[in-house]
């Protein structure tokens, strides 16, 4: 989720520390740094955008290390991954609290996030008609968001 509180960024770093260890790798400052930025990140960050995020703190560290760092947190599935089709991959924390859908505006990029409970309820529930076996979901609705709408309405 876009807005984690920081006590769940706090928990997250926790846990991906613990993933670096599990699987015999150094936990290292600059990881540390990484994941910091994208779990207090206010939007969805594009790799460029951890980075630059980083540099303005004074942290210099390399591209090619935050792109190793990012694969890595979301092999730990405690960020995901979205491309929302203008041609970047963006990464966001996980939200403890259960997942969010995108509304992904294609006339300014621009990407708000909800929650619905009654889809929630509903997908599990369209799996089990056919038989498949539920594990996780994206919901992404491409379209216009209402700025847009609005600025299309004044042009005319
Ligand atoms: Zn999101
Ligand atoms: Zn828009």
């Amino acid at each position: 989720m876009a807005h984690l509180t920081s006590a769940e960024a706090a928990d997250l770093l926790e846990r991906f520390r613990h993933y670096l260890r599990e699987h015999r790798l150094p936990v290292t400052q600059q990881r540390d740094l990484i994941a910091t930025a994208i779990f207090t990140a206010p939007d969805h960050l594009t790799a460029a955008a951890v980075h630059q995020r980083l540099a303005r703190q004074g942290k210099r560290i390399g591209i090619a290390t935050v792109y190793r760092t990012l694969d890595l947190l979301v092999e730990s599935g405690l960020i995901r991954l979205h491309e929302f089709g203008d041609g970047f991959r963006r990464y966001e924390g996980a939200a403890p609290q259960g997942s969010h859908g995108h509304l992904v505006c294609g006339v300014c990029g621009g990407v708000e996030e909800f929650t619905n409970e009654r889809l929630e309820r509903m997908l599990p529930i369209i799996a089990d008609e056919h038989h498949f076996r539920y594990r996780t979901h994206r919901v992404e609705l491409h379209g216009t968001c209402r700025a847009c709408q609005q600025r299309t309405l004044e042009g005319l």
